[in-house]
């Protein structure tokens, strides 16, 4: 795959880049291997001051951030503004709160006949984080923020059609103050990372993307014996049963399935309604789904922008016959316009089958599937029925009802009565083929730390020093 910027919308390149060569990677992660040692001797006060100067600058430049991002992948620009604001309410929120996730943790020292026993958290060294497209700035973030208050450093691989949203992140920590090498964007196409995953000095691998990529990469890192977060795909259920408010299930369903162009790990993607509701929900959600503007990412007014790529949208599409030469119902859309760039139109496909790929596979664009059922059991056994298990969506006004799906969702998130998303302040992360890790909070944090366990005998026990003074 070459690294350029195409714009989604028109379908013309308009920036191409030559990738890193071998010695340039070599001398990146040299680079970063130096700087992860430099950061050894500062203090998690420091690194929140340069923590909050990035958060500054997305702050000030989040216009022209965005514009870039529009540009290389196509979600509208509202959306693109606000995912730089998200980025720096997070980078704030790493500032914040790092000193209370790495200060020393107390263990009773009695009961492992110690004078003090204790958790200290310390980083790893250089990450290599492989990221991807959709959420170009926020899938960075939510690696970095945590990865660098703790004393890592960074290595992105981001996706290759978003170079200049890589470029720029590496920019805005270096102007934000960390060290030279503390951050570094590699240019390089995904045959790179077997190099860089192999060197050495990198200690661990975090990569949000597709299962295709977590395997390759699984692969590589288990041969290497280095640890990884991986966040795949998803295929989240949302649930509408009797009691709910169709109104506003309708209505938060319509954006839970579009946002981003409908190109989010996260969003609902499998519609399980059940029977008794199954006309009246299908009625509203289809009228909205229809109602969606779709256009110029950069209008304001627009609600669905294109497709990140060609591939991207063939493939969308693709799925989309597949049901209806099986039998599927299109309830809305399922047509590809013909125009310039990589448009496909919000789509609600009924009848499925488990023959079917949209039964089975995770679709990457606003196309939505529904399922009638019809009881509490049968909505779990679809719901649950797939090899993906990364977000989850409820929507009940039982009490029971809701206490059940918390613990019978097969998924790292379960959302009851809203719309699935990801908070700073919540891990994130996914089971069976959606990945293993968490992202975010204080767990996000320690994917990457070594937690030492420090054992303290009678004899000289003061000589490490009061629990939370360490520099790290
Ligand atoms: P992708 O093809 O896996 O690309 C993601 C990143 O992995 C890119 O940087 C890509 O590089 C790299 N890559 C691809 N194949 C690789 C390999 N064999 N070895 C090493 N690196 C490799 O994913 P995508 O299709 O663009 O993105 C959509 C997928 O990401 C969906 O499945 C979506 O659900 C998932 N996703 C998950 C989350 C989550 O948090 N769980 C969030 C967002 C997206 P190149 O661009 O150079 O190929």
């Amino acid at each position: 795959m070459s690294i350029a910027t195409t714009n989604p919308a028109t379908g013309q390149v308009l920036e191409t880049y030559d990738p890193m060569s071998t010695e340039q990677i070599d001398a990146a992660i040299g680079r970063a291997d130096q700087a992860f040692r430099q950061l050894h001797g500062t203090t998690v006060d420091q690194r929140a001051g340069w923590m909050n100067a990035a958060a500054d600058l997305l702050d000030a430049e989040r216009d022209e951030i965005a514009r870039i991002m529009t540009t290389e992948m196509g979600k509208t620009y509202a959306s693109a503004k606000a995912e730089v604001t998200k980025c720096a309410k997070a980078a704030r929120f790493y500032a914040a709160h790092a000193a209370g996730y790495l200060a020393d943790e107390p263990a009773d020292a009695a009961a492992v006949s110690a004078a003090r026993a204790f958790i200290r958290y310390q980083p790893l060294g250089p990450v290599l984080a492989v990221m991807p497209w959709n959420f170009p700035l926020w899938q960075v973030m939510r690696f970095a923020a945590p990865a660098l208050m703790a004393g890592n450093t960074g290595l992105l691989k981001h996706a290759s059609n978003v170079p200049q949203t890589a470029l720029l992140l590496e920019d805005v920590f270096r102007r934000a103050g960390f060290p030279d090498g503390a951050f570094s964007t590699l240019l390089v196409g995904s045959e790179a990372v077997e190099q860089i995953l192999s060197d050495p000095r990198v200690r661990a691998a975090t990569l949000t993307g597709s299962e295709g990529a977590g395997r390759s990469i699984a692969q590589i890192a288990g041969r290497e014996l280095k640890k990884t977060v991986l966040e795949l795909g998803g295929s989240d259920p949302f649930v509408v049963m009797p009691s709910a408010d169709l109104d506003q299930a309708a209505e938060v369903a319509t954006t839970a399935r579009c946002q981003n162009n409908g190109q989010s790990c996260i969003a609902a993607k499998r519609f399980i309604v059940h029977t008794d509701v199954f006309d009246a929900f299908a009625e509203k959600f289809a009228t909205h789904m229809a109602a969606l503007r779709v256009g110029d990412p950069m209008d304001e007014r627009t609600d669905v922008g294109p497709l990140a790529s060609e591939r991207g949208r063939d493939e969308v599409h693709a799925q989309v016959r597949d049901a209806i030469d099986n039998g599927g119902t299109v309830l809305v859309g399922g047509e590809v316009p013909d125009r310039d760039g990589w448009w496909y139109p919000p789509t609600v496909v009924t009848d499925l089958t488990p023959q079917m790929r949209m039964w089975r596979e995770e679709v990457f664009g606003p196309v939505a599937g529904l399922f009638r059922v019809s009881s509490y059991d049968e909505a779990i056994e679809v719901a649950n029925g797939t090899a993906f298990g990364l977000g989850s969506n409820a929507w009940t006004r039982d009490p029971d009802e809701q206490a059940r799906f918390a613990t019978d969702l097969d998924a790292g998130n379960v959302f009851i009565n809203g719309m699935t998303t990801s908070y700073p302040e919540l891990p994130f992360g996914g089971v069976k083929n959606s990945g293993y890790g968490r992202e975010l909070s204080a767990l996000g944090m320690r994917e990457f730390c070594n937690t030492k366990t420090v054992w303290v005998g009678g004899e000289g026990g003061g000589s490490v020093g009061p629990a939370g003074a360490h520099s790290e």
